[in-house]
């Protein structure tokens, strides 16, 4: 089984829940699910179609408020940015362009059109968990980034505490790729990013450091 992130080979079953295998990559700390585990492109859309958040949502609100707060200190009212991976209805680009930023939004399923110019910023909020492939994702961000843009992620994160046979996170059938805290240094390494804030469990900012 090559590791989803970096390619590196591992045969290390981590754990089974529910006909649910995992494997670990202990080169990039990466927790991925067996490839025959990935649901079909129809089933996938299903899913997220019956998780539609809205901007009525005040929990949800406060929720995209806890990766929006601290990545405000690096954004500017001339600044353009998107939401990658926004789901049916991209409310953290609404709830930014209320507050007077431009934030344009793209999702694979609902809204594939990704913007031609490069982007000062990305939010990617509770998508990377989703991905299959988050080595070609993170080269898609990457390049879709200038020069010290930021790219804001959200995404669950996995520590030595955490009991993956009971982790509500694995169950979720399109939940793919779970993440160490190293897993992201490894990331800001390999994509030439700088690590600018972490909240300690599922918010990390990255600043891209040079031209790719
Ligand atoms: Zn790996």
């Amino acid at each position: 089984m090559n590791c989803r992130l970096c390619g590196s080979e591992t045969n290390k079953s981590f754990a089974a829940i529910d006909g649910i295998t995992l494997y670990k990559c202990d080169n990039c700390l990466l927790i991925f699910k067996a490839y025959d585990l990935e649901l079909e492109p129809d089933s996938e859309k299903n899913r997220y179609l019956q998780h539609n958040n809205s901007e009525e949502d005040q929990a949800y609100l406060r929720h995209l408020n806890t990766a929006i707060q601290p990545t405000l200190p690096f954004l500017s009212s001339d600044m353009e940015g998107l939401d990658f991976g926004c789901g049916p209805n991209p409310v953290l680009a609404k709830v930014l362009t209320k507050s007077g930023y431009t934030c344009s939004f793209y999702d694979p399923f609902f809204f594939p059109d990704l913007p031609d110019e490069r982007q000062d910023f990305v939010f990617a909020t509770e998508t990377f968990e989703h991905f299959s492939n988050p080595a070609k994702e993170l080269q898609l961000i990457t390049a879709l980034l200038r020069p010290h843009g930021t790219l804001t992620i959200m995404t669950n994160r996995w520590d030595e505490n955490t009991d993956l046979g009971k982790w509500w996170y694995v169950r979720d059938p399109t939940h793919l790729v779970f993440y160490h805290k190293e897993t992201f240094r490894f990331i800001s390494e390999k994509y030439d990013y700088s690590l600018e804030y972490d909240d300690g469990s599922k918010i990390v900012i990255l600043r891209k450091l040079v031209c790719r």
